[in-house]
């Protein structure tokens, strides 16, 4: 899926905001990436989990594993084109686990997926608690990728099927500011990763 099909999916769903955001990390910015509204329509959203499908195909995965709430969904759908199984790193007391009695077999193949990086952490956290279930990460993929900087991830296969790539400007050096635009909050941008 080429990058102007993937937009034409966001615009659709209304991923993709333009205007004058107040991002979490402070910095203001022309879009703003409404994360929420990545999955409302599974159609839509199928689409984007097929792309994901396709562009691991080659890693070998025996399982995937997504965490909650987002990449539960993504786990799901990708598991299905594989036809592979799905499991579901929830929140625990500390960290991501599987608390409802998934296994898997020693050195098991695991795949990690989510809707969108840009943190890292969710991913982090699955990524231990299959290592706790006995499993091995043999790649991670996402939908969007909003990270900076994955080194964290060293030598793991990476995809995403699409890169966001947003620029953004300081308060005191914000042109959209300089215009008068009136800035606006997004209540998404508190939630992170
Ligand atoms: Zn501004």
């Amino acid at each position: 899926m080429d990058r102007k099909e993937v937009e034409e999916i966001f615009r659709e769903l209304g991923v993709l905001l333009e205007g004058h955001f107040l991002l979490a990390s402070g910095r203001h910015s022309r879009f703003y990436f409404e994360k929420f509204r990545l999955l409302e329509w599974p159609a839509a959203a199928d689409r984007l989990c097929r792309a994901l499908a396709e562009q691991s195909r080659n890693l070998g995965a025996r399982v995937v594993a997504g965490p909650t709430t987002g990449g539960l969904l993504v786990a799901y759908a990708v598991a299905r084109h594989l036809g592979i199984k799905a499991i579901y790193a929830e929140r625990i007391e500390v960290g991501r686990g599987f608390p409802r009695g998934s296994v898997l077999d020693p050195g098991e193949r695991v795949l990690i997926v989510d809707d969108v990086l840009t943190t890292g952490g969710s991913v982090r956290e699955t990524w231990e608690a299959v290592e706790r279930l006995g499993g091995e990460v043999c790649g991670v993929g996402v939908l969007v990728d909003r990270s900076q900087d994955a080194e964290w991830l060293g030598g793991t296969p990476f995809t995403a099927v699409y890169r966001a790539e947003v620029e953004t400007f300081a308060p005191d050096d914000c042109p959209l500011c300089g215009q008068g635009m009136k800035l606006v909050a997004p209540g998404g941008s508190k939630r992170k990763g």
